[in-house]
Parts: structure tokens; sequence; C-alpha cells
């Protein structure tokens, strides 16, 4: 499997996982020429991508999903409840491409096996996702308040996590944004902070896990360096020291970062 975080945070989120030949986007939330880009300086090919996995309706998740099914032909895949809430921004998306996520339904791409479980955000039908191919697996949540049953039944011991660490607590208490938005960040239904993600990880990852990318920084309330050393500082604290054996790395905001390679 190979696996590529395009853009992660509040204006834009996007990963690339492929196995075999078979190819997917989950989510494309910045503009279709930004997630263009992003697949050509991997050397990935938009046209040949299998569809684009939508988490949630929010803007940074769905801004250019639009704009590559209508370019490339792409198949969209939503829950139904998620598909009503992203009708105005896709835009108008043939019936064949309009394809239905229903719960507890495995999608099968080719070789590249496709489950998604709820998270808890502010959202109508918000999902993560799982991959599993050739005997590996990685596990895809962010834009969640608190990690889910249905989350921890899914990837726990997964081999690559893309796991959000979103805000440091005491910099949105202290930051500009308005009441109302701090409660909303920090609710259930909100993201999960550095030390949330941090104990959420230590009662996830196990010896098999190769890697975890911390993604969905935001940039307000977030260091990339002190969402790094805190979740670090957990792991570590759990037995789980990173390095070598257990790559530790945050999603760059607006750019690819490493190209991961499983198996
Ligand atoms: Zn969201
Ligand atoms: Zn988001």
């Amino acid at each position: 499997m190979r696996i590529c975080t395009l853009a992660s945070g509040s204006s834009g989120n996007s990963t690339y996982i492929e196995s075999k030949g078979s190819s997917v986007l989950v989510d494309a939330g910045m503009s279709g020429r930004a997630v263009v880009s992003g697949l050509e300086s991997i050397g990935v090919d938009p046209a040949g991508l299998d569809g684009i996995l939508i988490t949630h309706e929010h803007i940074d998740h769905v801004k250019g999903a639009g704009i590559l099914s209508r370019k490339f032909n792409l198949k969209i895949f939503a829950t139904e409840k998620t598909w009503a809430e992203i009708m105005p921004s896709v835009g108008d998306i043939p019936e064949y491409n309009r394809c239905v996520l229903e719960a507890g339904r495995v999608l099968h791409i080719e070789e590249l096996q496709v489950e998604h479980f709820e998270t808890s955000h502010d959202a109508v039908d918000s999902i993560g996702f799982c991959f599993h191919s050739g005997g590996f697996r990685v596990g895809i949540a962010t834009d969640t308040g608190f990690l889910t049953d249905s989350a921890r039944k899914h990837i726990d011991g997964s081999d690559l996590f893309v796991f959000e660490a979103n805000h440091d607590p005491e910099m949105l208490r202290r930051g500009r944004y308005p009441w109302p938005l701090k409660q909303r960040i920090l609710s259930d239904r909100g993201h999960l902070s550095n030390i949330a993600a941090g104990h959420c990880l230590a009662s996830l990852v196990n010896g098999k896990t190769r890697g975890v990318i911390l993604a969905h920084l935001s940039k307000e309330n977030n260091l990339p360096k002190l969402a790094y050393s805190t979740v670090a500082k957990v792991l570590a604290d759990a037995g789980l020291a990173t390095g070598r054996t257990l790559s530790l790395e945050v999603a760059p905001r607006c750019h690819p970062g490493s190209v991961w390679e499983l198996g």
C-alpha cells in the first residue's frame, strides 16, 4: 500500500491511498487544482483514481470533490445523509458517479477493502475510514471530539494511523476565537486535542504499528512541534518509544507529506 497526505488542516484535507493499482482519495477539501498538483508531485495521475471517499460535509473536506469528479469522471462515495448535505457544494454529479456508503458494508475496490466507522463531530453523519490490503491496515480518523467505540474497533492495532491532533487546549483557551467556537472545538462533537490524541494512540498502537501521522492541526491553536512532542511523550510514558520502529510525523498543512509504503 502507498499512503500520502496531500494537505491536512482547516484549509483543506485530502489523503491518497493506493494498493496494487487501485487508488482513492479520502476527502478533497482543497481546490481541484491543488489536489491535482499534490497528486502530480507524488507521481500520480488523477485520471487513474477509483474515486473520492468523503468523511463529512464540511468544506475543508469536499471543496474540490465535485470539480475533480467532473473533470476526471470519478466516483464520489459518501453516506446517504452526507450526500444530502454535500449536494450544493459538489454540484452536478451524474447518477453513476454518486455512490452511497452503507453502514456495516465493506467496499471492495479490487484489492483495496474499505470500511468506515462513525466519528463524533458536528456534521450530519461524519465517518472515518479503515483500509485493508495485503495483510496491512491503515486507519484514518480526524474531525472527532473523542474516539468512538466504532472507531476503536476498526482501527485498533493498525499498521499506519492518520490521526487527528487538532489543538493544544491552552492555546485554544487563550486564543482569539470567539467563545462559542472554542466550546464547539472542545466539545464531544468537535476535534481531538494533542493530549487526547496521545492517549487514544497509546491505546491503539501496538508492536506491529509502523507509523503515526498527526493530522488536521489547527493553524491558530496548535504548532507542529507541540503536537509532535505532546503525543511522543504520552506514547513514551506508555512504553511506546517513537523512533526507528514506530515513526511519528506531522502531516504538512498545505503540501504532500511523506509517501508511506507498506508491504
Ligand atoms: Zn469537520
Ligand atoms: Zn475538518
